[in-house]
């Protein structure tokens, strides 16, 4: 497990440094969520080109966009493996779809809050089972409320460690890392999406903007979609 002293050491090791002790240190259960955003491509590339024993996956809604899928596909051949990928209940899916409308999340944060439940936080509980550490590409700039994530914490509701290898990182320092190791992301960053999520909860920012500003734009909730309550 992880200990306060190994916490301590992963404070002053850098990212790549830290994924390399975790995954040495736990051999099984290290698992990282990847929505394919800058920073996710980041810590994937660390991971697979270090050959780390890390379950990689990601959450395939239904309601991507088709560069997610591209992206997925040029990830799997660049470094020889696969990313995981979990999908929603179809009958969940099913339900929600008929009994209230195909884009219903645009009618109330009730309807969008479901949708996100049933096509991501419901996958993430699946593949989360059974996992010690679960590793995220959260920066603490992305938003208030990550202000003050620290690098490692305890998650009560999961019962597992979250490791935030990124969280002290800024914008820069993830674009530079992308060019000076030629990473391949999302077409769609060239477009002014900087935050993506859903195709139809995500649009373009304008300069100067919030890169969340351009998620659930029609809410002025806090613009998380569960995955990482906090
Ligand atoms: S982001 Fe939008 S489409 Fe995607 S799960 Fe949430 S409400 Fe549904």
């Amino acid at each position: 497990m992880i200990s306060k002293e190994d916490a301590e050491l992963l404070k002053q090791l850098s990212a790549e440094e830290g994924l390399k002790f975790i995954s040495s240190k736990i051999s099984e259960g290290v698992v990282f969520s990847t929505s394919l955003g800058q920073e996710d491509q980041v810590i994937t590339d660390m991971i697979f080109k270090n050959h780390l024993p890390v379950k990689v996956f990601t959450l395939d809604t239904g309601r991507l966009f088709y560069e997610h899928y591209e992206l997925l596909s040029q990830n799997n051949s660049r470094y020889k493996t696969k990313t995981e990928v979990y999908f929603p209940e179809s009958s969940d899916v099913e339900k929600y779809v008929n009994e209230k409308g195909i884009n219903a999340f645009y009618h109330s944060i009730e309807n969008r809050k479901e949708c996100c439940f049933i096509r991501k936080v419901k996958p993430l509980n699946r593949a989360l089972e059974n996992a010690k550490v679960w590793i995220t590409g959260l920066r603490s700039e992305q938003s208030e409320n990550r202000e003050n994530m620290p690098v490692i914490e305890w998650d009560e509701d999961r019962k597992l460690f979250k490791y935030n290898p990124l969280i002290h990182w800024n914008y820069q320092n993830v674009l530079d890392y992308l060019k000076e190791n030629k990473v391949q992301e999302l077409s769609l960053h060239k477009k002014g999406f900087i935050s993506v999520g859903c195709q139809p909860c995500t649009r373009a920012i304008e300069e100067g903007e919030n890169p969340r500003a351009g998620r659930w734009w029609w809410e002025s909730s806090q613009k998380e979609c569960g995955l990482h309550s906090h």
